[in-house]
């Protein structure tokens, strides 16, 4: 077992690429704490990991709001007795959010709020708590569209994820040594609920595949095992840097047909 005896903080716990984490990490050995704004899905995630005698909990907590973050490391610090991986997982991709003359304030606030300064609360509570633990690893999840102009424009988006990525790595700078490494994880598109809702027709869809060199969307299982890469020892001397798993995404300049 990879994460034994850890204790992992995973928010945007109730869906996709969190809930996939929080069962592999589970499974792996951790408690895990489920942080979801979803409550009635964060359950589900809890049942699906402790119907298996695994470790998980559910706490319900806004990543936009500081005292929220807060209870939540609080909460893991309660139930588990300290943190050793953070995953800064929930994200959202607005419906509105479109390019740079379409897409309204109140859009680009509330995106910025969740996906960025959410990182920066759950790192600014998080990371004294995992000092105290003895270090650990965090997680914070970016996008290859932190490297790509969409084809498909989302401004406030784009910009969010490039913000966590810069942001990642003054993090691993800053905390280096502390025992306390910080990774990027930049999932390529995914079929999951965000991604899904945002393409919400078989063109836009289609348009989004096309520059996938693998020809297909990504599952959130798979980012799931990335993600455990990132929280484990198998990634020890890794630290500052970004996993990019996207299907080719951004390495492909045209692709075949
Ligand atoms: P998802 O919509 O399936 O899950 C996101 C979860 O975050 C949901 O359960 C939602 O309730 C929760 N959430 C939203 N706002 C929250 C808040 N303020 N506080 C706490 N929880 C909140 O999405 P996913 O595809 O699993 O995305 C997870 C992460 O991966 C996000 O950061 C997303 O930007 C990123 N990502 C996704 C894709 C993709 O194609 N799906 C690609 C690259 C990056």
């Amino acid at each position: 077992m990879k994460l034994k005896n850890k204790v992992a903080i995973i928010t945007g716990g109730s869906s996709g690429i969190g809930r996939e984490a929080a069962i592999l990490f589970a499974k792996e050995g951790a408690k895990v704490v489920v942080v979801d704004i979803n409550t009635r899905e964060g359950n589900k995630t809890v049942k699906a990991i402790t119907e298996k005698k695994k470790i998980a909990s559910f706490c319900k907590a806004d990543v936009s709001i500081e005292k929220d973050c807060k209870k939540m490391v609080a909460f893991a610090k309660r139930k588990y007795g300290g943190l050793h991986i953070l995953f800064n997982n929930a994200g959202i991709m607005h419906s509105d959010d479109g390019d740079s003359q379409s897409t309204d304030e109140a859009v680009f606030d509330l995106t910025m709020n969740i996906n960025v300064k959410g990182v920066f609360l759950g790192c600014k509570y998080g990371i004294p708590l995992m000092k105290a633990s003895g270090g650990g690893s965090i997680i914070n999840t970016a996008s290859f569209v932190a490297h790509l102009g969409a084809a498909t424009p989302q401004i406030a988006y784009t910009a969010s994820k490039g913000a966590v990525l810069a942001m990642s790595r003054e993090l691993a700078v800053v905390h280096a040594r502390e025992g306390i490494r910080v990774n990027a994880l930049s999932p390529g598109p995914l079929r999951t609920e965000l991604l899904m809702k945002f393409l919400n027709t078989d063109e836009k869809k289609q348009r989004r595949l096309v520059h996938v060199p693998m020809g297909r969307f990504g599952e959130a299982a798979e980012m799931a095992k990335a993600a455990l890469f990132l929280a484990s020892d198998d990634s020890s001397y890794m630290t500052g840097t970004e996993f990019l798993v996207d299907g080719g995404i951004t390495a492909a300049y045209v692709t075949p047909e």
